[in-house]
């Protein structure tokens, strides 16, 4: 293919995968990627896939083949990738430069503890590491320095404060103004959010010495030419971050957001290990065919209506049916009859 981005001078959508191989992709993960691959493949949009490892200590050995491995066993596929952020951090790095000739970022030395010390009182709605524009150094360098270490910091050190440097490099924040951050969503309408007040000045290059998830997604949905990302609604917080770094970057136009509501546990939190082994892996190493885990995410999804049970169903037959229309508009609850369903293949 090309480039991919035009076919015959019409300008094609591209949207992607981005799995992070923290641990094996979960019935919840597959649920979000099927409806994103579905709503490519219904629309004529590409797909790129895009390994998200640089979450250094929660990356697990060879989760990023298994994973890729387990996508395409469901039946997905995809038109460029994987793109494994480890494999070269030149881009992020130079992402960097451009935002720190900008006076848009800053290293910064300052603790957890030092952030909550500063918060005047705890506020309704606000968490509790909100970083305030009062703990900014009062000089911002210009330059990009991975080693850069105090200098031009207001960091100080506390007798008995935690530990720092332990990994020999520095945080390097985005000064984050105040004022809402608009945008569309495609699933949950008009979004006016604040990460002023919900984060304020938040990490895109951490003390390990590569990028933080904020800063490597925006450079990595531009050069990959993402104009569509969908994902769970966990990250719509995020998103309002990301149009910063978007904007600061000057990169454009931006992409659209698409957040979906997430699987869920009966007790609420989102599906985990708590809830039992749900990982794809285990069903598949059971026996299981891959049509009954699509069959699950697509009854989920209201794929075939609303039925009073699960059927097996292929991908192609997930995208042939899905709509983000029928779609239920709250969190899936994740039950034991689920689990019995998968089990009884
Ligand atoms: N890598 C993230 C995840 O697996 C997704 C990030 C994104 O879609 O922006 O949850």
């Amino acid at each position: 293919m090309p480039d991919g981005r035009s076919h015959g001078g019409r300008t094609a959508q591209t949207t992607r995968l981005a799995p992070s191989p923290t641990g094996a992709l979960h019935l919840g993960n597959v649920r979000t990627f099927l409806v994103n691959w579905a709503m490519a493949r219904r629309a004529g949009w590409r797909v790129v896939l895009r390994i998200e490892d640089l979450d250094g200590p929660r990356v697990k050995a060879g989760a990023a083949e298994r994973t890729v491995e387990t996508l395409r066993w469901l039946g997905m596929d995809w038109d460029e990738g994987p793109l494994v952020q480890s494999a070269d951090l030149e881009p992020y790095r130079e992402a960097m430069r451009v935002l720190a000739r900008a006076g848009r970022v800053y290293p910064s030395e300052v603790t957890r503890g030092e952030i909550e010390a500063s918060a005047s009182a705890p506020q309704e709605g606000v968490g509790e590491s909100v970083f305030p524009a009062a703990l900014r150094p009062e000089v911002i360098p210009r330059e990009f320095n991975e080693r850069m270490r105090h200098e031009g910091t207001k960091a100080r050190r506390h007798e008995g404060s935690e530990k720092r440097d332990e990994e020999g490099g520095t945080n390097w924040r985005m000064v984050v103004e105040a004022g809402a951050v608009e945008f569309v969503d495609g699933f949950r309408g008009p979004q006016a959010l604040e990460p002023a007040k919900s984060v304020g000045d938040f990490v895109v290059w951490t003390k390990r010495g590569v990028p933080a998830y904020q800063l490597a997604v925006v450079v990595d949905d531009h050069r990959q030419g993402v104009t569509k990302v969908v994902r769970g609604d966990d990250l719509l917080d995020s998103a309002a971050r990301q149009l910063l770094v978007y904007r600061a970057l000057g990169y454009g136009p931006e992409p659209s957001y698409t957040h979906l509501p997430l699987v869920r546990g009966a007790d609420g939190r989102r599906l985990a290990k708590r809830h039992g082994d749900t990982r794809v892996e285990h069903y598949r190493a059971l026996g299981v065919r891959p049509e009954r885990v699509v069959g699950l995410a697509a009854w989920w999804s209201g794929v075939g209506g609303p039925n009073a049970r699960p059927t097996e169903v292929s991908a192609a037959e997930f995208a042939a049916g899905f709509g983000l229309d029928t779609m239920g508009r709250s969190d899936v609850v994740y039950r034991p009859e689920d689990d019995a369903w998968l089990r009884a293949r």
